[in-house]
């Protein structure tokens, strides 16, 4: 499932490439991808004509701003890919169910066999907090303030991999990276958050921050049985960097004993657990 930095990889291709873009026709002919809208045409009619002007993001949600202060907002969940294709004619993955064309011909597509992922648009001035799943977000993991975070998960008796997963204390980080950053941490992840020093909340939020910088440097993590590519059909190469997540029984890069797996909750969690404490 794609996290922050895929989604910011995303973010970034788009910018690079689509601002400045008019929106001259849409086809939603996936009914689950655009169930926000009543009927799918409203995305068509909320979007066309307008101008592609920012690519934001927050958390795991991407945000086209258009000229009329309308974005579209993306969000690719389990298996959501947005592509460029270079024309209409360029050849179409399977599943895909909303294509957007631009005025220079080339067309954004969003791809996704599994259809948990969704795109729709949002009239000009609605307020964030009004809209599901964006208006409970809390501050980006890129962007938090380090105290904040720190009070926000020493306050709290969850395990740390569910407290920094959760977007509403910090937005953007999923089952891998939570992973990445507990190991670089030298956190275990069921440890309660209220049983860590303000220390080692400090030492959270650094390795939060190095290890989300590094993949995004890398151009995100692209799994085996996962569908994450960047608008151009390329897989990210952080996969390569992993220090546990998908490592069972492999050595710890810092120690050399093997990397754990445990199953919480349906997901696999790897640790270290002689340098996880
Ligand atoms: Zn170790």
């Amino acid at each position: 499932m794609p996290e922050l930095p895929e989604v910011e990889t995303v973010r970034r291709g788009l910018a690079s490439s689509v601002l400045g873009q008019a929106i001259t026709a849409v086809e939603a002919t996936g009914r689950r991808s655009v169930r926000r809208h009543v009927d799918p045409s409203e995305l068509g009619v909320a979007v066309t004509g307008r101008v592609i002007v920012r690519a934001d993001r927050l958390g795991k949600y991407l945000l086209l701003g258009l000229d009329d202060e309308t974005t579209v907002v993306v969000h690719l969940r389990m298996s959501g890919q947005l592509l460029i294709a270079a024309s209409a004619d360029a050849a179409r993955r399977a599943h895909t169910h909303v294509v957007l064309d631009l005025h220079d011909g080339r067309q954004l597509r969003f791809v996704d066999p599994r259809t948990f992922g969704e795109v729709f648009a949002v009239a000009p001035g609605t307020p964030r907090s009004s809209i599901g799943g964006l208006g409970s977000l809390g501050p980006d993991a890129l962007a938090v303030d380090r105290r904040a975070f720190a009070t926000a998960v020493r306050r709290r008796r969850l395990g740390l991999k569910m407290l920094i997963m959760d977007q509403r204390i910090v937005a953007g980080v999923g089952n891998i990276y939570s992973d990445e950053i507990l190991h670089r941490a030298r956190l275990r992840w069921d440890r309660p958050g209220s049983d860590i020093s303000a220390v080692a909340a400090g030492r959270l939020h650094e390795a939060l921050v190095t290890v989300l910088e590094e993949a995004i440097e890398h151009r995100g993590s692209s799994l085996a049985d996962e569908q994450y590519v960047d608008v151009d059909g390329r897989p990210g190469a952080f996969q390569h960097l992993h220090r546990v997540h998908a490592r069972a029984g492999q050595s710890c890069h810092r120690c050399g004993r093997p990397i754990e797996r445990a199953k919480v909750g349906g997901r696999s969690t790897y640790f270290c657990r002689r340098c996880q404490v």
